[in-house]
């Protein structure tokens, strides 16, 4: 299974070797040309989207990402991929690759909390060890599946073959996020 991984900027390395620990390949996208390649799956890593966003849009990537996502291809979004993913950001105007009927609300966690650990059930998996990164969460959803939530706000959801994960499982030492998404 090859998968794409999204690697204009922040934590696209870690998703490779995880990617890699599941017996899955990995290659990066960095422009247009990358998208002609054939895969199985996107991730959209985290990082700062409105950087992302910016530059999928300066390297015309964003209509070819969509496409290939209303086409099917299985998509996992982290944190700021999550945010890429979302049809509505709360306050916010932009809409960037908003494939997925989630309004995401970001940088939700206010400054003290901006960075935390937990651990959470996710639907699906079980239990399992997550960390925040000024991170977003799911402020609502119109065709999502909630998979998972932390003191009450959905941090995780799936619509058909798109996952939007507020955490980083790329972090962890656990593979069972990634194995999860393989099977998408
Ligand atoms: N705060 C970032 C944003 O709004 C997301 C943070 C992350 O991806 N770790 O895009």
């Amino acid at each position: 299974m090859r998968i794409g991984v999204l690697a204009l900027q922040g934590a696209f390395i870690e998703h490779e070797k995880k990617l890699l620990e599941c017996g899955a390949e990995a290659f990066e996208i960095r422009q247009r040309r990358d998208m002609a390649r054939s895969f199985d799956g996107l991730i959209l890593p985290g990082g700062e989207s409105t950087v992302m966003g910016k530059l999928l849009q300066e390297l015309e990537l964003m209509k070819p990402i969509r496409q290939s996502i209303q086409d099917g291809t299985p998509v996992m979004g982290t944190c700021a991929g999550l945010i890429l993913l979302a049809e509505h950001i709360s306050g916010e105007d932009t809409v960037h690759i908003g494939t997925m009927g989630i309004t995401a609300k970001r940088n939700a966690y206010g400054r003290q909390l901006g960075s935390f650990h937990t651990n959470a059930p996710f639907k699906g998996i079980g239990e399992i060890p997550m960390t925040f990164i000024r991170a977003p969460f799911i402020e609502s959803i119109t065709k999502a599946e909630s998979l998972a939530e932390v003191d009450g706000k959905i941090i995780a959801a799936r619509q058909e073959n798109q996952l939007a994960l507020a955490f980083h499982p790329e972090l962890e030492q656990s593979a069972a996020v990634h194995e999860y998404f393989l099977s998408m």
